[in-house]
């Protein structure tokens, strides 16, 4: 089977330039100058001609950091593999890093082998799994080395959620020193869990209980801290360091001193820090909870530092952490008491068209729009250049994506297994017209026509910024 991919704009991380893309199989194997005869040859030959006139060709998003079906409270995300690959392939994401949760008293391996089984045989798009580390004992540490080997290195720590997931300082420098030795990548959610807690338990005793005070009771300043200590004992241990979900400039800052020393830390920052503010988790009736995630949304004046920090590089790429809690009955667990709202938000379809907002407002540059959306990821999480990049050889993941047409996002369309959308009613410029995974034709058309199980998984290699 070929497919020819005529008359567009190949968008990378390197620039923009008209070509014609071929297809043959699951990979891309030529581009061609639009309009030359061998241009012509193929779109004679080709099995199929997607026109791609007035539109960008992009090399498929690469979303870093989702949670399908992960028990959180009580409760499940309400994606499974199959509901959020879908969802993903809607909104041009052909792989998807998921993190397998190694419960308390467990084995990695084991951890592993759960999430196997959840994905294997459900997804429509690829996907690779990092590892969330909540248990460091001598096992765990040795098992690094075997997960390193399955195709996962890159090992979450959480300096949050004290008793669920929650790390000390000793243990993250153990994990540190097992993650230099292997040359593995520590992941962290760096916030202050210790003194949240506290925060969290005074409002409840003073009668706060309304969604807003789960942001209220979770400062910045506690991300910065807990961004600084993280950063410091990745210096002490030469542990290559990966912020997820930084939310607030005093966590930028803290990862952009870092790495003005030469220091290998990194971080990502999601759709929701640099659309939605505290102000949105202040809605009446319980609307706020559709916001609840940790960290929390921040006032409205971080969204600034957050673009500049993507413009600079020192927030390298944008993942969404996608955790879909439905209102009714998930969100719902926390009405009087908001530190039982499920913590999560829906977002993996959408956030290529959000950061296509960042184009059109003049934020960020359309090469820099590609790169983190799909480019980084891929180098970072050891994917290039099988994917992120539109060239021969690279699986062919392809977006074709319609810069000018609208939409309005909404929950009554989305595809996400969600009963509410998080940007409701907002009006996007740009949309995905046909999305390709591994050579086959999974959305065109406003219709999906992949299939659970084409999805397959995807053992990565090193972190590519490291050298
Ligand atoms: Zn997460």
């Amino acid at each position: 089977m070929s497919i020819l991919i005529s008359g567009g704009t190949v968008v990378n991380a390197t620039g923009a330039y008209p070509a014609d893309v071929l297809v043959e199989g699951e990979r891309i194997t030529a581009l061609a100058a639009p309009g030359t005869d061998l241009a012509r040859q193929w779109a004679t030959n080709a099995d199929r001609v997607v026109d791609a006139t007035g539109r960008y060709v992009l090399p498929g998003g690469i979303d870093a950091h989702t949670h399908m079906e992960m028990p959180f409270g009580g409760t499940s995300s309400a994606d499974t593999f199959e509901t959020g690959t879908v969802a993903a392939a809607w909104g041009g994401t052909t792989t998807i890093i998921d993190f397998a949760v190694q419960p308390k008293g467990t084995s990695l391996l084991g951890a592993l082998d759960t999430w196997h089984a959840k994905a294997d045989g459900n997804c429509a798009v690829d996907y690779g799994f990092h590892m969330i580390v909540s248990d460091v004992n001598d096992q765990s540490l040795k098992e690094m080395s075997a997960c390193i080997d399955a195709g996962v290195n890159t090992f979450k720590m959480f300096m949050a959620y004290p008793g669920v997931f929650y790390a000390t300082d000793g243990e993250i420098l153990r994990a540190m020193q097992r993650a230099r030795d292997t040359g593995s990548t520590i992941m962290m959610h760096a916030e202050n869990g210790i003194a949240i807690d506290e925060l969290v338990a005074q409002a409840l005793a003073a009668g706060r209980t309304e969604p807003v005070q789960h942001g209220l009771t979770r400062p910045p300043e506690l991300e910065g801290e807990a961004t600084s200590r993280a950063i410091a004992l990745a210096k002490v241990t030469g542990a290559p360091l990966y912020i997820v979900h930084l939310s607030a400039a005093h966590a930028l800052d803290a990862v952009t001193a870092a790495r003005d020393t030469g220091q290998n830390v990194f971080a990502e920052t999601c759709p929701q820090y640099l659309f939605l503010s505290l102000e949105d988790m202040a809605g009446p009736d319980f609307e706020g909870a559709k916001f609840v995630a940790s960290p929390p949304l921040r006032p409205k004046e971080h969204q600034a530092a957050l673009w500049r920090g993507l413009r600079t590089n020192d927030l390298s790429l944008v993942s969404t952490d996608h955790c879909p809690f439905c209102f009714v009955e998930q969100k719902e667990l926390g009405r009087g008491d908001f530190s039982k709202i499920p913590n999560g938000m829906p977002g993996v379809e959408h956030r290529l068209d959000l950061l296509h907002q960042g184009v059109v407002r003049g934020e960020i540059s359309l090469a820099r729009w590609v790169e983190i959306a799909s480019t980084t990821p891929a180098r970072m999480f050891g994917l290039y250049p099988r994917k992120g990049v539109v060239a021969p050889g690279a699986d062919a993941d392809l977006v074709v994506y319609d810069p000018t047409a609208t939409q309005t996002v909404s929950a009554a369309t989305h595809h996400m297994n969600v009963d509410y959308s998080a940007y409701e009613g907002m009006r996007l410029t740009g949309r995905v017209a046909t999305v390709l995974s591994r050579g086959r034709v999974v959305i065109d058309d406003g219709a999906y026509h992949g299939s659970p199980g084409h999805g397959t998984f995807l053992a990565r290699g090193d972190n590519q910024y490291l050298v």
